[in-house]
């Protein structure tokens, strides 16, 4: 049997992300073996349920010890302080990580509490669902998803190296870029579509002249999809837009140009520029599809309801 690339994996924060890469790790044999931890007894009791790590221990400094690989999984603001907690029991030469949906903070919270000799590689699996806690996660989250690396300048390559053929064993596609790209490309991919999802579902939410009954009976006409974005964590999404404020808001101030162009173009009747913009839209989409990021199937791949079992009687014209 080949050797894993990694002999003791710790994961802090074992939630859909956490518990994801538990699951992953274990079925591609990617590490030896896997001591868990989470903040609270009622998570840490549902992963030895679960069986989805080899040890689950009550403190993340016990969770670091005898690891060479340390993957923090918890929402961006705690891994400042979970850094400064775990800081004095890291294993010299140990590659520490994260899995955070920001970057930029990250580094500037964590990187001043690790010591000389432990190696830092920021990572983001651009992968998720809007589901929370263990038995959210799934062994195939990251197959063909990227994950992307951000490792600071002047850090080891062999440690980048090593964490990069990490993620491809769990079957993600893996691209390196710096911290500040990272932040504002995820700023218009990622962050601010779910910020336009909770204010179109809080908008909806707050109308009363749609009743709530309405909202949630014709939600098929694609309110529904922003409802599942909108269902994500609080906590997590409240943290990422507090640590990237820079991106997010860098990209808001064109979102919102390209609103006000759209508002006019409705106010004004232009329906060539509501064609044209749509038209492009259209494009991207499909481009999404044919490089394999989304499913071609009508209404997302979702099942469709049969035609009743008993075809009703044909009308005749004469009724
Ligand atoms: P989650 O399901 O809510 O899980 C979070 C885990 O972190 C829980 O096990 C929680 O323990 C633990 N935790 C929180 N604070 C802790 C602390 N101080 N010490 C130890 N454990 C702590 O969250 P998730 O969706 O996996 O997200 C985790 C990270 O992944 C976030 O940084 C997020 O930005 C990133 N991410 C998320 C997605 C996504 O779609 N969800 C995608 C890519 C990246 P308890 O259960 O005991 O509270």
């Amino acid at each position: 049997m080949v050797e894993p690339p990694f002999q003791r994996l710790a994961l802090i924060g074992v939630g859909l992300i956490g518990s994801s890469i538990a699951r992953a790790a274990r079925a591609q044999n990617a590490v030896r073996s896997i001591v868990a931890t989470a903040r609270s007894a009622s998570t840490r009791r549902r992963v030895i349920e679960l069986g989805i790590a080899d040890r689950v221990v009550e403190s993340n400094a016990a969770a670091v010890a005898g690891a060479d690989l340390v993957i923090l999984c918890i929402p961006v603001g705690q891994c400042g302080a979970v850094a400064q907690e775990i800081a004095a029991h890291l294993q010299p030469g140990a590659i520490v990580s994260d899995v955070g949906s920001v970057k930029g903070q990250i580094i500037r919270d964590m990187a001043p509490h690790l010591p000389p000799g432990v190696h830092f590689v920021p990572a983001h699996p651009v992968a998720g669902t809007e589901h929370s806690g263990p038995d959210a996660g799934f062994a195939e989250l990251f197959i063909d998803r990227w994950c992307i690396l951000t490792p600071p300048p002047g850090g080891d390559a062999d440690a980048a190296e090593r964490l990069s053929a990490f993620w491809r064993a769990l079957g993600a596609k893996v691209a390196t870029m710096s911290a500040e790209h990272h932040d504002l490309v995820l700023a218009i991919t990622s962050h601010v579509p779910h910020l336009i999802a909770y204010t179109i579902v809080g908008t909806a939410d707050d109308l009363s002249a749609v009743t709530r009954s309405e909202v949630l009976q014709y939600s098929a006409g694609g309110f529904r999809d922003f409802t599942r974005i909108a269902a994500s964590d609080p906590t997590m999404w409240r943290d990422v837009f507090l640590a990237n404020k820079a991106g997010v808001m860098e990209m808001l101030a064109r979102f919102n140009q390209d609103l006000a162009r759209l508002t006019r173009a409705i106010e004004e009747g232009d329906g060539v520029s509501l064609f044209d913009l749509f038209t492009r839209t259209r494009a991207i989409r499909r481009g999404i599809v044919d490089i394999g990021q989304d499913s071609p199937a009508p209404d997302f791949g979702r099942p469709h309801p049969g035609l009743p079992a008993t075809p009703r009687p044909a009308v005749s014209d004469s009724e």
